[in-house]
């Protein structure tokens, strides 16, 4: 088992263990003085609260307020971390703030920044590519590579009849493009 969740569990356990204790010493309060207690919830939380003493050490420095120390959680959609379109079903995915570790000071690598760095290299290599295709140097064809992209979106935003799919491949393309000459 995952050693926060055995950390927690024991947490649970020992508020469990304290609740109990106080309803059955309410309990008999209430039996003995014949009245009701009214108890605020500042008293119960204090009643609840376990004694750190019986807990075992927490395997992390601070548990990661997203995931509660257990690495993963619930989105709203298929597409969990990456972003974007998905289908609306509650998928578990690594947690986007600790990355697994369950552990806030700690995280474990950004798979966010980790994809995003290599779709900046694959960009940059395509651009390159582009224009060693063309004999040219990418620093020397920034500004037409910057044009292309323009006319690549001005395409987009058209009204002639075009082939599904059109304004989204000029548009990513253009996007592409961009990301390329940095
Ligand atoms: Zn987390």
């Amino acid at each position: 088992m995952n050693p926060i969740y055995q950390w927690r569990l024991a947490f649970v356990e020992a508020r469990l263990e304290k609740l109990l204790t106080w309803c059955g010493t309410a309990a008999e309060e209430h039996a003995t003085l014949g009245r009701i207690t009214a108890l605020t919830m500042e008293g119960m939380a204090r009643a609840m609260a376990p004694d750190p003493a019986t807990l075992p050490p927490c395997p992390v420095d601070e548990c990661c307020p997203r995931c509660l120390g257990a690495g993963s959680r619930v989105y709203p959609s298929a597409v969990t971390w990456r972003g974007g379109m998905g289908g609306s079903v509650c998928t578990r995915d690594l947690c986007d703030r600790c990355w697994g570790s369950g552990d806030a000071t700690a995280p474990w690598t950004d798979l966010r920044k980790l994809v995003a760095e290599e779709e900046q290299r694959v960009a940059t290599r395509a651009v390159g590519l582009l224009a060693e295709m063309a004999g040219a140097k990418l620093t020397g064809m920034r500004g037409a590579v910057g044009a292309i992209a323009d006319e690549l979106e001005r395409l987009a935003k058209g009204r002639k009849a075009r082939p599904a799919w059109f304004t989204e491949a000029c548009t990513s393309l253009a996007r592409t493009l961009r990301r390329g000459i940095g």
